[in-house]
């Protein structure tokens, strides 16, 4: 029977050089950050941040150097993305691109798009938006309907996407549209554009999320042109792609730290002298944290290897959307303290928006049900 395959391991001694330089990067950068804006992390949108992060060489760290890229190893961007992530660094404005939408076109993208668009994403001036679900399709991803119809010198596309993460700030979306409707093979007829989000015949409509702002959209498509040449890969064969593209997004190491803000503002407050009661807490939740850590790294030197840590990655990404969820419910359970948003101690603020997020880290990026879906197929159990 397939089983998982984890590996304690070390991070090379190039590795850990670059960490220091990154550390004091973003100590210059990120030294005036309140402990609730770091929680922000991934919420966190930044051009100028990116493009300073671009200039640095970190973003297509791993991508060759024709295509803007650094050829730089999957251990040495592992440790920039752990960094920039653990600072709570606003990475969004090229977050999508570095992790997802670069390598989809690296893959699947022609000679053309690669040059048009990766060295632009590794200069961090291009921001990506990922089209894919829809209003009735979500985990059934396959059951989408915006239909891109075939017409001179491109396709026309009408229909809607929702939850469409800073498209309304963002240049272009890799999305997925149906080319071909057979009831029977709704995975086939599928393919994969790239969409210039400021195209006539797109409307970006916000989406308030349960904190009243604004990250979410819902896209309405009203024959909207995208032209042939925006096409990614082949026509009808986008499901294989975009499944391609979910590992990316699924893969990263990165699955476990957005509730870290929270800890350690739990550690500066429990202080030298903590208690039992804290004591205890705090050291439980670190001993998680370090084994996350261990598991993370392990795909992180899979994906080095060349190898194809999906199933491991789904387990790291199950495990660690788990603990980050329960970061907050521990912390409150333990200081009884009251969540707030914009008044109150740090400790209370990170804890006011970690209490209203953390029940979207089990649905982003699939959720936690589709995940074990993906776990027990891989272990052969269903
Ligand atoms: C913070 C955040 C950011 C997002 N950003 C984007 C984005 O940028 N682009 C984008 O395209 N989408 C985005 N999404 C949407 C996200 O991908 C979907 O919410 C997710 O795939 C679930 O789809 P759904 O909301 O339609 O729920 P549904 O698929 O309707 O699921 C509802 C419930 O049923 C369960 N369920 C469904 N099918 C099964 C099954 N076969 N077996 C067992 N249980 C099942 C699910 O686990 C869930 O609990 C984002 C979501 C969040 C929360």
């Amino acid at each position: 029977m397939p089983t998982f395959h984890f590996e304690l391991g070390e991070l090379p001694p190039a590795a850990e050089a670059l960490r220091v330089e990154v550390r004091e990067f973003l100590h210059a950068e990120l030294g005036g950050h309140t402990p609730a804006q770091r929680a922000r992390s991934w919420g966190g949108f930044d051009r100028e941040f990116s493009r300073k992060m671009g200039a640095r060489g970190w973003i297509g760290m791993t991508w060759p150097k024709r295509y803007g890229g650094h050829e730089r190893s999957a251990l040495e961007r592992y440790v920039v993305l752990e960094e920039t992530l653990a600072a709570g660094a606003p990475v969004s404005a090229h977050w999508v691109a570095d992790r997802q939408s670069g390598p989809l076109l690296l893959r699947f993208g022609t000679e053309a798009q690669r040059q048009r668009f990766l060295p632009a994403i590794a200069r961090g001036e291009l921001a990506f938006a990922i089209g894919m679900s829809e209003p009735d399709s979500g985990s059934d991803l396959a059951s989408i309907r915006t239909r891109a119809e075939r017409v001179a010198g491109g396709y026309r596309v009408n229909g809607t996407k929702v939850w469409t993460s800073n498209a309304h700030r963002s240049d272009y979306m890799i999305a997925l549209f149906r080319t071909r409707h057979d009831p029977a093979k709704k995975h086939e007829g599928l393919t994969q554009f790239l969409v210039d989000t400021k195209l006539p015949g797109i409307t970006i409509n916000p989406i308030l999320d349960l904190r009243g702002s604004h990250h979410f959209n819902m896209l309405v498509f009203e024959d909207a042109f995208v032209p042939e040449e925006m096409r990614v890969g082949e026509e009808d064969a986008g499901w294989k792609q975009v499944t391609t593209e979910l590992a990316f997004e699924r893969s990263g190491p990165e699955r476990y730290l957005s509730s870290l803000a929270l800890i350690l503002e739990l550690i500066r407050e429990a202080g030298k002298d903590p208690g039992e009661r804290a004591a205890a807490v705090v050291g439980r939740l670190v001993a998680h944290l370090a084994t996350l850590r261990q598991m993370s790294l392990s795909v992180a030197t899979m994906l080095e290897a060349g190898e194809n840590p999906n199933l491991e990655a789904a387990v790291v990404k199950d495990v660690g959307t788990t603990f980050e969820q329960e970061v907050p419910e521990v912390v409150h359970a333990l200081l009884g303290l009251e969540p707030t948003i914009d008044t109150g101690s740090h400790l209370q603020q990170v804890l006011g928006y970690l209490t209203q997020t953390a029940p979207s880290f089990s649905l982003r990026g699939g959720t936690r049900e589709i995940l074990r879906g993906i776990i027990a197929r891989g272990l052969g159990l269903r």
